[in-house]
Formats: C-alpha cells, sequence, structure tokens
C-alpha cells in the first residue's frame, strides 16, 4: 500500500495554482476548481478560493474512451464503493487500505409502496441503512478518510448532525486515527450513543448545527486544531464525492439505466448535489444512455429553508432556526442550498417539505408496506414523494428511486408515542381471546 504524504500541505492551508498532473494518491483527480470562477489549485485540505472566497470541488481526467472496459473494470470490482475508484479522488489500490468498505447497498423494487402512492411505473428504495454505521455518512467519510491519510493528518473531526459523528468515529477506530466529534447536544440518544461507542472524544456543544459548524470553522484556524482533519470542512471537497457513488450504484443497480427521477433528502445539500455530478459524469463517459432524469430535494416543514426558497421562486436560501424531528437534516443555512435550487430548476424537478406528523406516517408506510424501518430522513423523502404525486410534480408512471438515508433505530423517538403492542395479557388462552386480535 503506497500512500504518499504531502507534507507541505497539511501546515500551509493557503492555495498554489494547480499543475496538471495527476497525483497517484488521488486517482483521476486532478485539481480543486472553484465552483463559483472556476479558479484551479493543486489538491491540498483546501476548501474555498481565495480568489472569491467560493467552495471548491474536485475536478478530474476522468477515464473516457472505453466505456465498455470501463463497465467490466467496475462489475469485476469488489462490492462496496471501491468498485467505483477509477472515478474517485482515491488511490488505484484504496481496496487494500483499512475501511469500513461501505456502499453496494439494496435497491429495494418497491411495488407494495407503488400500489399505495399509486405509482405505476416502477419505484425503488436505495436503502442506506444498510451501510456499516447505518446511513449514508459512511460514504463520504471513506473518502474523506484516503485524503486526510495523504495529507498526513492524525485526528480526524466533524460537525455533524448525528450520522457525520458516529460514521467518522468507527472509520476513525477502523484506520487507526484520533477522533474527536462534535454534535448538538440535544441529539437523539441512539445518535449520541453510536457516536461514542467507537472510542473517540464525542463533544457535545450548547447550540444548533449551525453554531457546532461555526465552532469548527474557528478551531481549524486555532492551534488547538492542528493536524485535524475535518471531514465536511477541510475535507470537504473529497467527503462531498462519496455520494457521487449513491448515483453509480443506482445507475448499475437499473442495469446500467438512469432512473427518470430521484428524490433526495437535503440538509446542507451536499449529497443532492454530488449525485447529479455523478448522473452527468456517467452520462459522459458513455456508461449510461443520455436522456433527461428530474431531480427533487425533501426537507422537513421545522427546517425547509430550501424548499422556501424554491416556492418563491429565489436563488439564494434564506437561513431557518430548525426545529424538526428529522435532526439528521436539521441544518438552518445549507451550504450547498444555491446550487441545489439550480440543479432542481435545471432538470424540471422540485424541492418541497412535509411536516413531522408527515415524516412519522411516511416512515411506518414505508415500514408496513415494505419492511423497511427508517430514520426520520427516510420518512421526510418518503413523505415528500407522496406529496409531490398528489401534487402532479412527479410523474408516477416514471421510474422512480427514493432514498433512504438511515436506519430506524437511530430515532426511535419519533415512532415509540405512536408504535408499540397491539395488547399486554396474562399468559393464557382467555386472555388472549379477550383482547380482540382473533
Ligand atoms: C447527512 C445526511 C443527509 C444529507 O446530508 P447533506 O448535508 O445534504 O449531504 C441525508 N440523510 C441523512 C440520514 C444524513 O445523516
Ligand atoms: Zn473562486
Amino acid at each position: 500500500m503506497a500512500v504518499q504524504s504531502v507534507e507541505s500541505s497539511t501546515t500551509s492551508p493557503a492555495a498554489s495554482p494547480a499543475s496538471t498532473s495527476p497525483t497517484p494518491s488521488f486517482g483521476p483527480a486532478v485539481a480543486l476548481s472553484c465552483r463559483e470562477c472556476g479558479e484551479r489549485f493543486d489538491l491540498g485540505p483546501i476548501f474555498a478560493c481565495t480568489a472569491c472566497f467560493g467552495p471548491l470541488e474536485i475536478a478530474y481526467e476522468l477515464p473516457t474512451g472505453d466505456p465498455e472496459g470501463l463497465r467490466r473494470r467496475i462489475e469485476a470490482g469488489p462490492n462496496n464503493i471501491w468498485r467505483y475508484a477509477p472515478l474517485l479522488p482515491v488511490p488505484a489500490d484504496v481496496a487494500d487500505t483499512p475501511s469500513l468498505n461501505p456502499g453496494f447497498t439494496k435497491l429495494v423494487k418497491a411495488d407494495n409502496l407503488a400500489r399505495e402512492l399509486g405509482v405505476t411505473g416502477e419505484l425503488h428504495i436505495k436503502d442506506d441503512s444498510g451501510n456499516p454505521t447505518h446511513s449514508f455518512k459512511d460514504r463520504v467519510v471513506a473518502i474523506a478518510v484516503q485524503a486526510a491519510r495523504t495529507f498526513g493528518f492524525t485526528t480526524l473531526s466533524c460537525s455533524s448532525t448525528g450520522n457525520l459523528a458516529g460514521a467518522v468515529g468507527a472509520a476513525a477506530a477502523r484506520a487507526g486515527f484520533r477522533s474527536c466529534v462534535f454534535i448538538p447536544h440535544d441529539l437523539e440518544a441512539g445518535k449520541v450513543v453510536m457516536a461514542a461507542v467507537y472510542g473517540g472524544d464525542l463533544v457535545g456543544i450548547e447550540g444548533t448545527y449551525d453554531d457546532v459548524n461555526r465552532f469548527c470553522s474557528e478551531l481549524i484556524g486555532d492551534p488547538a486544531g492542528e493536524g485535524w482533519g475535518f471531514v465536511n470542512v477541510n475535507l470537504r471537497p473529497y467527503y462531498g464525492e462519496g455520494s457521487k457513488t449513491l448515483a453509480y450504484e443506482i445507475c448499475e443497480q437499473l442495469g446500467w439505466r438512469l432512473p427518470d427521477q430521484i428524490v433526495i433528502p437535503i440538509a446542507s445539500g451536499s449529497q443532492l448535489t454530488k449525485i447529479d455530478k455523478g448522473l452527468k459524469e456517467l452520462i459522459q463517459l458513455g456508461l449510461v444512455e443520455d436522456r433527461p432524469y428530474k431531480i427533487f430535494g425533501a426537507q422537513a416543514e421545522g427546517c425547509s429553508p430550501v424548499s422556501a426558497a424554491f416556492k418563491a421562486g429565489h436563488d439564494v436560501v434564506r437561513p431557518q432556526k430548525p426545529n424538526t424531528i428529522a435532526k439528521s437534516l436539521a441544518i438552518g443555512n445549507p451550504a450547498d442550498g444555491p446550487y441545489v435550487l439550480d440543479i432542481a430548476r435545471r432538470t424540471g424537478g422540485a424541492v418541497e417539505d412535509v411536516t413531522d406528523e408527515q415524516v412519522v406516517d411516511a416512515i411506518k408506510l414505508l415500514a408496513r408496506t415494505e419492511g423497511i424501518f427508517a430514520e426520520t430522513a427516510g420518512g421526510v423523502t418518503v413523505g415528500v414523494t407522496k406529496k409531490l404525486i398528489e401534487d402532479g410534480l412527479l410523474d408516477p408512471a416514471l421510474t422512480t428511486v427514493v432514498l433512504n438515508t438511515g436506519d430506524g433505530l437511530k430515532t426511535l423517538d419519533a415512532v415509540a408515542p405512536t408504535t408499540g403492542p397491539s395488547a399486554t395479557i396474562r399468559p393464557t388462552l382467555d386472555s388472549f381471546r379477550e383482547a380482540g386480535l382473533v
């Protein structure tokens, strides 16, 4: 395993203009490029453009020219995200490095749910609760860990709405990093335990996620945070690329076919924008047929800044103070909000929100119809799908994929008040008969 250490990049956050030669540590990635002004920088632990402060993202020289060969190479790869290593900012031998090896989760054809929702086309649930720490966050963290190794960081950190903290804790344990992660102090018990059990440090902060995130930005600039890789801050360009694997998997699992419509939850909006990037790459590489697809974003009403901006026809997102049971999505000031608006509008999709009550109903609907127990974020996407169909914005005759990004065991409190035993009886047949279940 040859992981190159880029010593100079770890101490100097200053960006320098890009040289174009690829480095083996980052596979097909050649540079960081500014999403606003297009300025390019060398691959390093930086996340904002020095010219315009715009967010940086990974630029590639992708292996075009032999789609059949690339498809065969992917299909021969491991049953996890590393099968897509030729399209990710990771070394070619990445599958040999210590990782939780997330991904290749089930794409479930949800015929029972389709019937309930009046869907006559294909309806699929991409069920990312099957990842190692039971949320989609294992994907993004796996890529960030590779970058952290390359840059010589020794501590992994993050600001988290819950799932990310657990994913970082677990990945750090597996890959031999120290970890110290930050969460709002009032998260669900299941998420707090999952963030702490892997043995790293967990710090609760008295404030919202947006306060936690601001704190982490300060820590990066302070000697106390030196040598720390914050997966969703200074490693954010690498982290984001992990979400592309959802696009790749969905298309491969559909038989190398684009879905017509995808419903994606929005917290910061990173996942939604990178799924769009992944779909565009598959078209560019000739791995799927080039035809239109629509991207729909889903939020909870109690934290719906992107949905509100979409409906008002605004290009900018006005921050909100979150108040919803969908805590994993409770980011009031989403970094990628404007890009999400652009993608939803450009593809002919929409951004919609549902109430907490509708979230709970949708969790139960998915459980009852398909045997999938989603966390609140999955209730948001299923609830929004139902609403979009009712409002005529999502075409029930087409192929639709709905994301479930987390496991219901993480948010038991959301359903516990309205879910429980049908009866509690004495251990006698008489008592059972009296309960009225037969
Ligand atoms: C983090 C998260 C998301 C999406 O987050 P983005 O910041 O929008 O990428 C979706 N679902 C769950 C369960 C999450 O934890
Ligand atoms: Zn710029």
